[in-house]
């Protein structure tokens, strides 16, 4: 469910025609359904409403600061992996008490911001990274609580570079050591232990590595209790899948029905951190055509925007729908969709059977919300396109496209040298 539509032939988000804000803003840009967005976190809110719960949406899936606003407005959270993920929660205005840290390599001036910013719980991965944030809450004279990440070994049955929950895998500590790193953390006069947490990887279609990942945790509160450490929050991480193409992942409501008999008895506070579900079909990189290559072998429509905008189809072969803006009802052909950059990676379709644009149709690649601008770098010299906003019938520019000075700030060229 969301709302970009077609009104006869014209794409809409919500009630503004993708044409019209393309001749307002320009192309490339990304553009996200205001109602979309507060749609999906109702769902996932209300999909657990019978146990106490938090969400805190993964800020590294879209950290523009208008969307964590949005679901800070909604009573979310963020679940943060760096300083600079920490710096625009706050900005946003999230709540502190409602920022969960992870990540692998947090360094020490990121330990100390989220301590002073006074965050829910920092998600340890490892015995080193615990010494240290006891070394740092100790300077600061404060306990640091913190949740361990553990690792359940449990396969989410997803793309390799999202998968994070194996033995294999960099994150979280093995599931067979954990209750003797829970120990060693209960030793640390600077540590306060309050939580557990996983996360096994990212766009999961079945609630089966789910339920088997949290069966495994679950135990090990049991077993943690009866060592006397108590675990106040279970943070069951992200991963919830969306629909690309013909996927058909499981509702919040499906993930609810599963895993609340699971943990309803616990007492704990659930912690969910979802990204992709949040804001993945919540937007559209929009994007105009400049060329069409036809050729014998193959043809090409050569848009505007690329994989320095959108990398998922090169990064992981991704699948984004791409939708005509005006559709014309004319004649299709096959055709690779590709940006302007000078790489062969950069496609953003591959061999789509789709109607044959002319120069200048605008073209909309869908569910790109996620990991579509965050993603997003500067290669080829290419500034970094404009975020919008669409609420009803307005929008808002959310996030300024760049200008070339925008792409050399900060550099210099030294003096006799
Ligand atoms: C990336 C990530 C998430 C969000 O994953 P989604 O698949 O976007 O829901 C949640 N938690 C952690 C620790 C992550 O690294």
């Amino acid at each position: 469910m969301n709302d970009f539509i077609y009104r006869g032939n014209e794409l809409y988000c919500e009630e503004v025609s993708l044409a019209d804000l393309a001749k307002k803003v320009g192309t490339p840009f990304y553009a996200y359904s205001a109602a979309t967005l507060r749609n999906h976190f109702k769902a996932f809110d209300q999909a657990f409403a019978e146990v106490p719960h938090v969400i805190c949406f993964a800020v590294k899936a879209n950290s523009n600061l208008a969307v964590l606003n949005l679901f800070a407005k909604e009573g979310g959270g963020a679940d943060i992996v760096s300083g600079g993920e920490l710096f625009r929660a706050l900005k946003a205005g999230v709540d502190p008490k409602k920022i969960v840290y992870a990540g692998v390599g947090k360094k020490r001036e990121e330990i100390e911001a989220a301590l002073k910013a006074g965050v829910m719980m920092f998600n340890i991965e490892s015995v080193q990274e615990m010494e240290a944030i006891n070394d740092v809450a100790g300077s600061l004279g404060v306990k640091a609580p913190v949740a361990l990440r553990v690792n359940p070994d449990v396969d989410p049955k997803t793309h390799p570079y999202v998968s994070t929950g194996l033995k294999k895998s960099k994150f979280g500590v093995p599931i067979d050591r954990a209750v003797e790193f829970y120990k060693a953390a209960t030793d640390l006069p600077h540590i306060e232990v309050v939580g557990i947490h996983k996360h096994i990887g990212s766009q999961l279609t079945e609630v089966g590595p789910f339920v088997d990942a949290l069966e495994k945790i679950v135990a090990l509160v049991k077993d943690l209790r009866d060592s006397g450490i108590n675990i106040k929050y279970l943070d069951v991480g992200g991963g919830l899948g969306i629909t690309y193409k013909e996927e058909e992942p499981p509702h919040p409501r499906d993930l609810a029905a599963a895993i609340i008999p699971l943990v309803k008895d616990l007492g704990c506070t659930l912690v969910f951190e979802p990204g992709r579900v949040l804001v993945g079909n919540a937007g559209a990189l929009v994007t105009k055509t400049l060329y069409l290559k036809k050729g014998e072998e193959k043809s090409f429509v050569v848009v505007d925007a690329a994989m320095n905008d959108l990398a998922r189809p090169s990064l992981y072969g991704s699948y984004h729908e791409c939708r005509p803006v005006q559709k014309r009802n004319g004649g299709r052909f096959m055709a690779d969709v590709v940006g302007p950059i000078c790489e062969s990676g950069d496609f953003l379709a591959k061999d789509r059977d789709m109607e044959e644009p002319a120069p200048g149709d605008i073209l909309a690649f869908m569910s790109a919300g996620a990991y579509g601008f965050t993603m997003s770098s500067n290669y080829n010299s290419r500034p970094r396109v404009a975020e919008i906003l669409i609420s009803k019938d307005r929008y808002f520019v959310i996030k300024e496209r760049e200008t070339l000075d925008d792409l050399i700030r900060g550099e210099h060229i030294p003096d006799n040298y």
